[in-house]
């Protein structure tokens, strides 16, 4: 299966869900980070691959999941839309 036309725009607008975490301030460490929609201990957000080879999170304590589109919208308070009609993001820097 190849990724969808929707999923290419995601990447090309906000990145993976890694890069969204790592643009906000939030380090990953392997595939984990610690949730930023609730007060998180243990990293309980949970980076993946679906079947489909898009990349999605998902928190184990119950916050969620979705893509990095979801997850830009939340972490930046905005709709969706507006997320898509802010054009692509800038990469982070190395
Ligand atoms: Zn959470």
């Amino acid at each position: 299966m190849s990724r969808g036309r929707h999923e290419q725009r995601v990447l090309e607008t906000v990145g993976t869900p890694r890069e969204v975490l790592e643009r906000h301030g939030i380090p990953v460490r392997g595939k984990k980070a610690r949730c930023p929609f609730h007060d998180d201990r243990h990293p309980s957000l949970n980076l993946y691959t679906n079947s489909r080879g898009c990349f999605r999170w998902c928190c184990y304590a119950g916050c969620g999941r979705g893509d990095a589109l979801t997850l830009e919208a939340r972490l930046s308070s905005r709709p969706i839309r507006d997320v898509l009609a802010a054009g692509p993001v800038e990469k982070v820097k190395p």
